[in-house]
């Protein structure tokens, strides 16, 4: 198409949005919109409209408000059922005749964590906003005659703004150029065929919006190629906006251990109510109606203690600790499940460039059809030597100009240079692959502003990782109409494009020894870890078309290799030790020559030297049951395509593996979606990859990998332990409660209100500080549990059970000596209040034992969770309150204890700590016996 070379004077004035932009060229968009096809906006212009438009941003109708959140809290069945036993306890009381201040206290205590839930909830989903902001996209513009990248919210319109494959579309748009443009529209058309999209048409006024394929719109995907767009609308004025969908959320839906959570919560309130339904029908059958009150009563309090009040707020909390903890280890997660599955994690599949290596590329090596040299330098720094015994002057030699010109020609990236007063530093926008060759080019004084203008681009076959490589068609700015594509890729494929080669000035025939010669220089870089591509061109007569890429790139000339060095990150050696010791396989999947990932991955420690590398072209080969059968062994995969990542992911599940999978492509989501975690690049990624993904590692680092896997981990192991500490509670009390009608003490030693306060504070608490507890020391030295195993396994159901009982064993027998003592001592009630505060304070013991599995309690630090410490003392305090404050114990229905009381229930509660701590001896000796 043709370039408005002109730009149109840039007014003050704010544009009119609402036109229809499909039926208006190019010219026209840019003059109503006041921009500049080179320049874009000015700076003025940028202020002016921010302020007229706002940013760019959906108003978000997904989230949940206020106040179906505080809803949905009282809405939650156990509170539910609190309220019913409110209700009863209510009429009891107003029957006899007394004030129905259990029924008070409850309808408080539910108030009161009915709010404390909102309050957290609203917090977590606050965070999760926060989350979101962090993952926020962003965009390539050109403003003020320069490229940059902005955040998507900053747009305007008027912004000239550039798409490439990957990109999510930040705001509505009029094409002012397109190099076969594909875009996912299904989003807001529900259309899933990419729908390729033209600058130079105009429209009908009445097309629809499928049709309209001179405009992109917000949310929508690009698929293929590139574009440059002028932005018409922002924020809520876009089509997306106009239906107010969502996108680009942070998801919030439960975790399977949530679920079960929820299921668990209806499993125990049913059951509690079938416990009333036995106790009362059972007593009123053996004892007729007399005892009816008494039994509703006995009955009331069983109920309130199965059912745990405080889990839900605990395990709430745990997750949203978690995904914070794991986001200061820069792993955002993006949907709450991972968090707690991460941990189950037994294969990581990694991409090379840039999440195990560094992605910071500098040329080495060139091998052209005559010459081989050695390249110096630093980072994009375009300043160092070609070094080669052959010659003095190569910069200036044909042969290595026109590979030069093929590596700007051929290129996306820029190469730019920020100034500080020190010095100046060269940076690079785009991919570090081509990066490298700007610099490269650059030490032959080849730059990309002086060549775009001379020789502009007229067309292009863009890269995919399925082609392996990219071609350009540019002008030869000589004035005679002829043209030159030029090509690179992966050396091998390009290779076999080629039927000639350039040497000097001459273009020869290719012979089968040259080809040998290349291919052996490809290894020899490839072999010691270099990432090399090769380099051809071709002159053309003509432009082809988008169609013709097949036939165009054929027949080329041979130019040369460039090797270029990405060193591998040096933590991730580390990190794939640890890898190894928490029982997960490290495999490396790459797109790059299988000898350049065996060079990384024996450095790393992945592979050995000698193991096999999987190629794609072998896996291709390959039928699902044949690659079934091969997964357990490699551990290096090359040269593949997304396609055969999708097929490798679903091999590995097949074989019980759980997968974690990294991906930056746009074809790269597939796999994404069907791996277990889904993993993406938070800085080379493609919006659609994250898209895809459960989680974005925003330093694109492997290490950060396995540190999420740690945190995933301790999560879990988190969870585990408050589950036990609160439901071992629970079942203690239900025993307790129900022992003292069998053994013939007179009333219920609980009432409902007490044990709401022991479920919800002195239970709460503690499991509040056991959710931050660190990592066990043998957290990364253990295999990875199943993610499908019930949150019971592994003895936990058996240890709730177990220490019920002996929660149970203590307080009856506490009970049973404190009931004789009170009667003796003419205080029939004070026994309740031991009980009460035995059970308490036992379940402080408990907590501090609880933190480790493993070692004793004398052997963990004390301070090393310091929130466990302070629950305790406050707990422990608060319960003397209950006892020794007059006001709180009228409210509570406590006595006063006598130190001596107050002691054996210490003593008694002391037990519990001794017994658990007994346990984990026991337990190691089992151990080391075998
Ligand atoms: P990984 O899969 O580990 O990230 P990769 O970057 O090599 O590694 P792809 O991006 O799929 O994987 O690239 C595949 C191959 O395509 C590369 O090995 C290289 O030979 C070639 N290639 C990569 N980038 C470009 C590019 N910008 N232009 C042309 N060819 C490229």
């Amino acid at each position: 198409m043709n370039v408005p070379k002109t730009s149109f004077v840039a007014s003050g004035s704010i544009p009119e949005i609402s036109k229809d932009w499909h039926t208006l060229n190019v010219e026209e968009s840019l003059a109503i919109l006041t921009s500049d096809f080179n320049q874009g906006l000015t700076a003025k212009q940028i202020e002016q409209r921010k302020q007229a438009f706002g940013t760019n941003e959906l108003k978000e109708s997904g989230g949940r408000s206020a106040l179906v959140i505080l809803w949905e809290q009282f809405t939650n069945i156990m509170l539910v059922m609190l309220i019913a036993v409110a209700i009863v306890s209510a009429v009891l009381d107003f029957r006899q005749g007394t004030f129905p201040k259990d029924a008070v206290a409850i309808f408080a205590i539910v108030i009161v964590n009915g709010i404390l839930g909102y309050l957290q909830e609203s917090r977590a989903e606050k965070a999760l906003a926060a989350l979101k902001r962090l993952s926020a996209p962003q965009v390539r513009v050109i403003r003020q005659g320069k490229t940059t990248e902005i955040p998507a919210k900053d747009l305007v319109p008027g912004d000239i703004m550039l798409l490439e494959a990957g990109v999510q579309i930040a705001a509505d748009g009029r094409l002012l150029e397109a190099q076969n443009l594909q875009v996912r529209e299904s989003t807001l058309t529900g259309e899933a065929e990419a729908v390729l999209k033209q600058a130079d048409v105009i429209l009908p006024h009445d097309s629809s919006l499928g049709d309209r394929i001179n405009l992109v719109f917000q949310g929508t995907e690009v698929v293929l190629g590139r574009a440059k767009v002028i932005v018409t609308k922002t924020g809520m004025d876009t089509e997306i906006g106009h239906i107010a969908a969502m996108i680009q959320s942070v998801e919030t839906e439960p975790t399977p251990l949530q679920q079960r959570m929820t299921q668990l919560g209806n499993v125990l309130v049913s059951s509690s109510l079938g416990l009333v339904a036995i106790v009362v029908i059972g007593g009123v059958l053996r004892t007729g109606w007399q005892f009816f009150e008494q039994l509703l009563e006995v009955s009331l309090s069983m109920a309130v203690a199965v059912v745990p009040e405080g889990l839900p707020a605990v395990v709430t909390v745990t997750l949203a600790i978690g995904t914070q903890k794991m986001v200061r280890r820069h792993a955002l997660i993006r949907k709450l499940p991972a968090v707690e599955t991460l941990g189950s994690v037994t294969t990581i599949c990694s991409d090379k460039t840039g999440t195990l290596t560094q992605n910071k590329m500098v040329v080495q090596k060139v091998e052209t059809g005559s010459y081989h040299f050695n390249v110096t330098g630093e980072g994009y720094n375009p300043v160092g030597e070609f070094l080669s015994k052959q010659h003095q002057q190569l910069q200036t030699e044909p042969e290595v100009q026109q590979l030069m010109l093929a590596c700007v020609a051929c290129n996306d990236a820029l190469l730019q240079q920020k100034k500080t007063p020190k010095q100046t530093e060269w940076h690079i926008l785009g991919d570090p692959t081509e990066g490298a060759l700007l610099a490269l080019a650059g030490k032959a004084g080849i730059f990309k502003e002086n060549l775009d203008s001379k020789m502009p681009r007229m067309g292009e076959f863009p890269f995919s990782s399925e082609r392996k490589r990219m071609s350009v068609i540019v002008d030869n700015g000589d004035g005679t109409s002829s043209y030159s594509m030029f090509t690179k890729g992966s050396p091998e494929l390009i290779l076999e494009c080629c039927d000639r080669i350039l040497l000097k000035d001459q273009l020869v025939p290719i012979t089968a020894e040259q080809r040998q010669h290349i291919l052996t220089e490809n290894d020899g870089m490839a072999s010691n870890g270099l990432r090399v591509l090769g380099f051809a061109y071709k002159p053309l007569s003509s432009v082809p078309d988008a169609e013709d890429q097949e036939n165009t790139e054929r027949e080329l000339v041979w130019l040369g290799l460039i090797g270029m060095l990405d060193a591998p990150r040096p933590e991730v050696k580390e990190a794939v030790k640890r890898c190894r010791s928490a029982g997960i396989r490290p495999v490396m999947i790459t797109g790059d020559h299988q000898l350049t990932a065996m060079a990384i991955a024996s450095e790393l420690g992945i592979a050995s030297p000698y193991e096999q590398v999987l190629t794609g072209q072998r896996l291709q080969a390959m039928s699902d049951l044949e690659l079934e059968e091969a997964v357990d062994q490699v551990s290096v995969y090359a040269r593949v395509s997304p396609e055969h990542k999708l097929r490798i992911v679903k091999a590995l599940q097949k074989r019980g593996k759980f997968v974690a999978m990294t991906g930056d492509g746009v074809n790269d989501a597939p796999a994404l979606k069907q791996a277990d975690i889904g993993i993406a690049m938070g800085i080379t990624g493609t919006d659609v990859s994250k898209e895809a993904s459960d989680m974005i590692l925003l330093d694109d680092n492997f290490a950060t990998i396995v540190a999420a896997t740690e945190e995933g981990r301790v999560v879990y192991d988190n969870i585990r332990r408050f589950i036990k500490y609160i439901l071992g509670s629970n079942i203690g009390e239900v025993l307790t409660i129900a022992a003292a009608p069998l053994i013939g003490l007179g009333g219920v030693p609980l009432s409902p209100l007490q044990i709401l306060w022991m479920n919800l504070v002195t239970d709460g608490l503690p499991a509040l500080a056991l959710a931050v507890e660190p990592a066990e020391p043998n957290v990364m030295k253990r295999p990875p549990y199943s993610p499908r195993e019930s949150i019971f396994a592994r003895g936990l159901g058996l240890y709730m059970v177990r220490i019920g009982i002996i929660f149970a064993i203590l307080a009856i027998a506490l009970m049973v000596w404190a009931y004789n003592h009170a009667q003796a001592d003419g205080n029939p009630e004070r026994w309740k209040t031991m009980v009460f505060t035995t059970l308490c304070l036992a379940q402080m013991g408990h907590a501090l034992a609880i933190r480790s599995d493993t070692q004793l309690t004398i052997q963990i630090n004390p301070f090393s969770n310091p929130y466990v410490l302070g629950a305790v003392t406050l707990t422990t305090i608060l319960q003397l309150l209950l006892i020794y404050v007059e006001p709180l114990r009228n409210f509570f229905n406590t006595h006063w204890l006598s130190p001596t009381e107050l002691g054996i229930c210490v003593g008694f509660s002391l037990l519990m700590f001794v017994w658990i701590e007994f346990e984990k001896i026991v337990l190691r000796l089992l151990k080391k016996r075998g």
